[in-house]
């Protein structure tokens, strides 16, 4: 598929620190797989080829010089395109903000880039990150790299396909309702939705602002817990950002599952499950039991309202997140002779049909007469998820199902009906109601020869143990 040697982002940081790799040599490889695979997969809206060799330089010079140029030394990172960067035209895969360059970087392109990493380009999305197979991209659908006739998921599928391509060891994602989580399963590939507040969403474009969190995408787990280091921590630009810093999540990578209570949630693993994906699930238990944890059926009751709830308050949200894109402040304008009718040319041929469809079901939901038959319902239904899973931690340090019902499908098989396409986040949105943690590692692959996601949950802030699980499950293959 590529002819990058399939080195870690761990492998690459320690080559190019002791001088064995010059981070040149790391990045003009990627960049060479990139434009070999790229024009048939679609990953990228934009490759950033001249900033990322320049930055290569940069880290070389430093060590040149004896300096040390962080724990991300050289390593190739592909950003989702909701994702600002400074001087770098950040799309969301709209024409909305169709040459709009954002004039700062978001808070984790910032750290990233302190910690040695080098910015390779801008990956494709569903607009707005509203969709689960990056068809919605005003750009054209990106494709999954293990099967080119099928989606990579969404909403970060340019992401997932880089990662699952070789064209980058990391990619950053977004994940609101699984579009982290399920693209990652989708590709074959780890992908972790943090606890809200862990990682700033300073700089990360809007979508709905009470579920949005960023994560990596990674091949192996531990290049995840090091990127989620180098990511998470505090910031003041996040109003919701948790204030106390955390312990590093590849420290107690190693500390395997003996005696941890694990449960398999019942209602997002029955139904609706394809019988090869409910096989991996099986298998991954199997192996979690084999390692010493004890396993058992854990309900959330509740939990089956998610994806109700969830495509009530996402929406509602967006609707008024999105009330920015005006003409006046941010990229397009289409001028007509009044303002309003300015406004209103703008943003009809600025957003495409879903994100429309969201934004009036969003302005539905929240308006006088329907507000509490709609999004006021959708918040108690939050509230009971919370409390059901609140009950289910008293029992339980870990819970696991499929990330995703089905393994990746056909291009074009959901683009038609918007239900059958949200069906595939009814297992990774409950998490995001929640806020806790949760991660995707691939398992195998279904009948089809397509990989499969297990999808560990954590209650809030539990990554250190989130991880070591997803460590156990990724040795036992
Ligand atoms: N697929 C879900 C949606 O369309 C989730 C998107 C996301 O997590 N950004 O809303």
């Amino acid at each position: 598929m590529t002819a990058v040697e399939p080195m870690t982002a761990v492998e690459i940081a320690v080559a190019v620190k002791s001088g064995r790799r010059s981070a040149r040599s790391v990045v003009d490889e990627h960049l060479s797989a990139i434009q070999a695979g790229d024009p048939e997969v679609h990953a990228f809206n934009l490759v950033a080829a001249a900033q990322a060799r320049a930055r290569a330089d940069e880290i070389d010079a430093a060590v040149a010089s004896g300096r040390d140029p962080g724990p991300m030394a050289g390593v190739p990172v592909a950003l989702k395109d909701n994702l600002c960067t400074r001087g770098m035209a950040t799309t969301c895969s709209s024409r909305i903000l169709e040459g709009w360059v954002p004039p700062y970087d978001a808070a984790v392109v910032e750290r990233l880039r302190d910690a040695g990493a080098v910015v390779v380009g801008k990956t494709n999305m569903d607009e707005f990150a509203m969709g689960s197979s990056t068809e919605n991209s005003a750009f054209g659908p990106t494709r999954n790299p293990c099967d080119h006739s099928r989606v990579p998921g969404g909403s970060s599928g340019g992401s997932a396909a880089a990662v699952a391509a070789g064209f980058a060891p990391v990619g950053l994602g977004s994940d609101t309702g699984g579009s982290i989580r399920q693209p990652a399963a989708l590709c074959g590939v780890v992908g972790v939705k943090p606890t809200y507040g862990l990682v700033s969403r300073y700089g990360l474009v809007a979508f709905a602002s009470s579920l949005d969190q960023i994560g990596p995408f990674t091949t192996t787990v531990a290049d995840s817990a090091a990127v989620l280091d180098v990511i998470s921590g505090p910031d003041g630009r996040d109003s919701t950002s948790i204030g106390a810093p955390q312990p590093r999540v590849a420290d107690t990578l190693d500390d395997g599952v003996e005696g941890l209570r694990i449960g398999v949630l019942a209602e997002l693993s029955g139904d609706g499950v394809a019988p090869d994906v409910a096989a991996r699930l099986r298998a991954a238990v199997g192996a979690l039991e084999s390692a010493g944890a004890r396993v058992a059926e854990a309900s959330v009751p509740a939990a089956v309202y998610g994806l109700s709830a969830y495509y009530l308050i996402a929406p509602a949200e967006a609707s008024s997140n999105l009330a920015r894109y005006d003409g006046v402040r941010y990229g397009l304008r289409v001028d007509a002779s009044s303002t309003p009718g300015m406004n209103t040319a703008t943003r009809s041929s600025g957003f495409g049909d879903e994100v429309k469809r969201r934004i009036m079901l969003g302005t539905y939901a929240l308006s006088a007469g329907y507000y509490d038959a709609y999004y006021g319902k959708a918040q108690k239904v939050r509230t009971l998820i919370v409390n059901d899973f609140a009950s289910v931690w008293e029992q339980f340090d870990l819970l696991v199902s499929p990330t995703s019902p089905t393994t990746a499908f056909p291009l074009g098989e959901r683009t038609a009906d918007p239900l059958a396409m949200y069906m595939s986040d009814v297992c990774t949105v409950p998490v995001n109601l929640t806020g806790q943690a949760a991660m995707s590692v691939p398992y195998g692959v279904g009948h089809d020869g397509l990989p499969v996601g297990v999808q560990i949950l954590a209650p809030a802030l539990g990554e250190p143990v989130m991880f070591r699980a997803a460590a156990v499950l990724e040795a036992s293959l």
